[in-house]
């Protein structure tokens, strides 16, 4: 398996640290509104890429954390008179909604910046102790960029670049700075604002030490692959790679991989330019499965533009999966026979041929575009060689196929049949005696199945009412 790597930039064999297993964070949103489609990208593909490797047989931790402490909350939150946790609670449940919405996996953890603040100050203490970081006069706590000798690695800038054409980054109220290229660790708090006891002052911690600290705490002091988009590697990662190697004296990441952008009809998202869509809104208009498929129609590491007629292609794209797949579906319920004819054992070797090509496309830097190409030359080939005479174990090894490698681009491509009338009030009656009978593991049984298809009972005085989710 092949990763591009950011840090050397080129494409590496990916060999774990630990055999077997991955280590994966992947930075998240900063909760203070709906996610918009561009966020989506990295949820989609590194959630892609994290169903690859676990399909491989890795074990895969996957953290990503929610930046709930930023700027663009506390207005929002003091706009809307109420506390900052408010609104980072609500954009949170939002975000996750819209994630399961996309069948992206939650991660192994998901931690928020808010609740790591105790080893934010220890990594903090830890770098002032190695001379790596220093107070100034306000309190505030800034990184020495300079001590870090190989700070630059990641974007391959050179320092001396940065400090000529970087004068800006010395803005107003950052003029305790021993150097333009320091950046902050800890500051102190504003009227109104959250904030946090520490050494230092009370104030709140900068961006960049909260992911340093939490794959720290969830994954230690080294990792295999490191994630974000392509507007991370300066400053936020670079940042990232200097805190955690100043403070441990290890390699942060061995893979750093980055998402190309998503532009809307050519042009950069901005929401002033009124091209900008939230995730919530694509939902109202397409099955956010065709959204997913969209994503993973191209390479992640080219640029992806959004339109309304490549969203169209993707529907398409999609709908003939899920038209092969019930299709398969209609003929397993009427197959004439049980087992495979020899001819058609020999039609399933030749369709294994079709796994081979997706593997190979998602080993070379996972290729998505292509292995998708594999999954259409799959349901081409089925479409052609079923019919009516096709036998039972034939048409279902044919299906299992299609559905494994659809899973793992996370594509749900078998609709779910719906459950009739009857057949649920038939259920019910069952459950209601069960209940007489008390035989209540039963009971509980049939509402268990019965939500898993959707249906929802609720049991009213005047008897059990029952509802599709
Ligand atoms: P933010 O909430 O801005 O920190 O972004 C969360 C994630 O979304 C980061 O990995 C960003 O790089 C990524 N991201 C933001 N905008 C886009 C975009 N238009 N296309 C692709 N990725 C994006
Ligand atoms: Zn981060």
């Amino acid at each position: 398996m092949k990763i591009y790597n950011t840090l050397s930039k080129r494409k590496e064999e990916f060999v774990p640290l630990e055999e077997g297993k991955v280590k994966m964070y992947v930075c998240g949103p900063t909760v203070y509104n709906l996610i918009h489609i561009g966020n989506a990208r990295p949820m989609i593909v590194f959630d892609t890429v994290r169903r690859y490797m676990e399909h491989k047989g890795y074990e895969v931790n996957y953290v990503s954390n929610f930046t709930d402490v930023d700027d663009k909350i506390i207005k929002k939150a003091i706009e809307e008179g109420v506390d900052a946790s408010v609104i980072s609670e609500r954009y949170i449940a939002e975000c996750k909604k819209d994630m399961a919405a996309m069948n992206v996996k939650p991660a192994t953890t998901h931690p928020k910046a808010t609740e790591e603040i105790c080893g934010m100050l220890d990594m903090i203490g830890t770098l002032i102790e190695k001379g790596h970081a220093y107070v100034a006069e306000d309190g505030t706590v800034y990184f020495r960029t300079r001590s870090f000798k190989e700070y630059g690695k990641l974007s391959h800038k050179n320092l001396d670049d940065l400090q000529g054409g970087n004068r800006s980054l010395l803005v107003t109220g950052e003029d305790q700075k021993e150097d333009p290229l320091d950046f902050v660790l800890w500051k102190p708090k504003k009227e109104g604002e959250p904030y946090w006891e520490s050494p230092w002052c009370n104030g709140r911690p900068g961006w960049h030490i909260e992911c340093s600290v939490m794959s720290k705490k969830y994954l230690g002091d080294e990792i295999d692959i490191h994630a974000g988009g392509e507007d991370l590697v300066f400053p936020h990662h670079e940042n990232e790679i200097a805190q955690s190697e100043a403070a441990n004296g290890k390699q942060f990441a061995k893979y750093w991989m980055h998402n190309a952008f998503l532009n809307i009809d050519n042009k950069k998202m901005s929401k002033s330019a009124g091209n900008f869509f939230t995730v919530r809104d694509i939902s109202e208009k397409y099955d956010l499965q065709v959204l997913r498929f969209f994503m993973l129609s191209a390479h992640y590491r080219s640029p992806l533009n959004f339109s309304a007629e490549l969203m169209e292609a993707a529907q398409n794209g999609y709908d003939r999966i899920v038209t092969s797949v019930s299709n398969l579906n209609y003929l397993l319920e009427n197959a004439a026979s049980e087992k495979m004819s020899e001819e058609e054992a020999k039609l399933l070797e030749e369709a294994k041929g079709f796994i081979a090509k997706f593997d190979e496309a998602m080993d070379d830097d996972f290729n998505t575009a292509d292995a998708i190409a594999a999954i259409f030359e799959l349901v081409k080939f089925i479409n052609t060689n079923v019919s009516a005479a096709s036998s039972k174990e034939f048409l279902q090894a044919l299906k299992d196929e299609v559905l494994m490698l659809s899973d793992v681009c996370g594509l749900i491509v078998e609709k779910k049949q719906e459950m009739l009338d009857s057949d649920i009030e038939a259920l019910i009656e069952e459950r209601q005696a069960a209940r007489k009978a008390k035989n209540f593991a039963r009971a509980d049984e049939i509402r268990n199945e019965l939500l898993e298809k959707g249906i929802i009972l609720e049991d009213t005085r005047e008897g059990v009412k029952w509802k599709r989710a």
